[in-house]
């Protein structure tokens, strides 16, 4: 991938997304996992129907399966039994059948009436209470989708639900793309672990736990630099090992413009950067390259702030969707709603904002309030929010208006 040159200023929010999502290459190759093991893995390939589903007509409630046409005043004998797990029978003509949920409907019968509708005699014949229909309680075979209908297609993320349906077509093993491998830096003079003494000037590492649980949430692998001083040559060193060793590099901090921000001069030097700067509060500070490793693909490289509010931000709205996009996932649209504004404030000069809320339910409507402090570093806020309300820049909030409001849950 060749280096564009920098963007001049501040690039919108959406055109930044946008071209992430469209430089993210998806990693190559496949391997064959074993359903159990396939959960957050992305198919590799589209997946065919083996069977028609359901495979045979069958019974969607316990009761009994009858032709309707020999439905009488009399009733009708129970002549036949069939559980779930028995193969496919014929229903002898003037009887009926005892059925039970998921059992193939014997041929013959055109319906199914449920047990709870049903009075047996004194000589065992069975008497319908109301209307019985044709088809009534019959799955049909093939209703849901026949043999060489497409299922899933490449791209599809395994959850629960896709797992079951793969099982539920007999299918063991699935094919899927490699882990992406995610070198994470964290960058700072002053950073110490959680665990170390704490001294004043000293800040602890939250980035690194929150990024580290945000990849692996996403099904990266990890390749954990730790952390790197703010010095060029240890920049230098830990570039190179992270372009060595993983598919896609992330940072944070030190990618400011102050002096002791080195990591979009080294990202330059190594690489070259794609733009720097996004007009959003918070993550302003976001850069993204390539670290060239003499291929003719270089290693992305995502520079996310150091403040961990803004990491936090940084990651959602731009760096998840290209890890995404690597990973060979379908990205799509951010998910937003209009929510009514339940505090005021000033709007952010040339900025779009993302203000952390939470989502009060008032007389059955959603009502979004501030989760706490809106500073890139409170990371209190963060941690209480439902999602943000997404301010345009230099809008005010109005209490009692609406706004976009995007839920945190889509960006798990
Ligand atoms: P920087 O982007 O390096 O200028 O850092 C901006 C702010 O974020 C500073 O207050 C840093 O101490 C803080 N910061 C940077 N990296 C981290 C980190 N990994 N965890 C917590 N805070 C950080
Ligand atoms: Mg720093």
């Amino acid at each position: 991938m060749s280096c564009a040159t920098l963007a001049k200023g501040l690039l919108d929010l959406d055109v930044a997304r946008a071209r992430m999502i469209a430089a993210a290459e998806p990693v190559r190759g496949e391997e064959l996992v074993a359903l159990e093991r396939a959960v957050g893995r992305v198919l590799a390939r589209d997946v065919t129907a083996r069977l028609d589903m359901p495979g045979v007509d069958n019974s969607a409630m316990d009761g009994y399966a009858l032709r309707l046409a020999e439905l009488s005043d009399a009733g009708l004998p129970v002549v036949l039994r069939v559980p779930a797990g028995a193969g496919v029978t014929s229903l002898p003509e003037g009887g009926c059948a005892r059925i039970f949920t998921g059992a193939p409907v014997p041929e013959g019968a055109d319906c199914v009436v449920p047990q709870e509708r049903v009075r047996l005699d004194e000589a065992g014949c069975m008497h319908v209470a109301g209307e019985a229909k044709p088809g009534a309680n019959i799955r049909r075979r093939g209703e849901e989708y026949r043999e060489g209908d497409t299922l899933l297609t490449a791209g599809w993320t395994l959850d629960s639900a896709a797992l079951a349906l793969l099982a539920s077509q007999g299918i063991a093993e699935v094919p899927v793309l490699p882990r992406l491998k995610v070198a994470l830096i964290s960058t700072g003079d002053e950073l110490i672990e959680p665990g170390a003494t704490f001294a004043p000037g000293l800040v602890y590492n939250s980035n690194r736990v929150m990024l580290q649980a945000l990849l692996e949430q996403a099904d990266c692998e990890v390749l954990d630099l730790g952390i790197i001083a703010d010095d060029p040559d240890a920049l230098r060193e830990a570039f190179a090992t992270a372009r060595d060793g993983a598919d896609l590099v992330v940072c944070t901090g030190g990618v400011s413009v102050g002096e002791e921000d080195h990591v979009r001069p080294v990202l330059d030097e190594l690489g070259g950067l794609w733009f720097h700067g996004v007009a959003m509060k918070p993550g302003k500070p976001f850069a993204f390259g390539y670290l060239d490793d003499g291929s003719p693909e270089g290693v992305p490289l995502l520079g996310l702030p150091g403040n961990p509010v803004a990491s936090l931000v940084g990651w959602h709205l731009l760096a998840r969707p290209f890890v995404q996009g690597c990973q060979g996932r379908t990205v799509g649209p951010l998910q937003q709603y209009r929510v009514r504004a339940g505090f005021s404030r000033r709007g952010s000069p040339g900025r779009r904002e993302l203000l952390r809320v939470t989502l009060d339910w008032q007389g059955g409507h959603p009502v979004a309030l501030l989760a706490g402090g809106q500073g890139s570093h409170m990371l209190h806020a963060a941690s209480q929010a439902h999602g943000y309300l997404m301010m345009a820049a230099d809008t005010d909030v109005e209490e009692g208006r609406e706004y976009p409001y995007l839920p945190a849950g889509q960006f798990g």
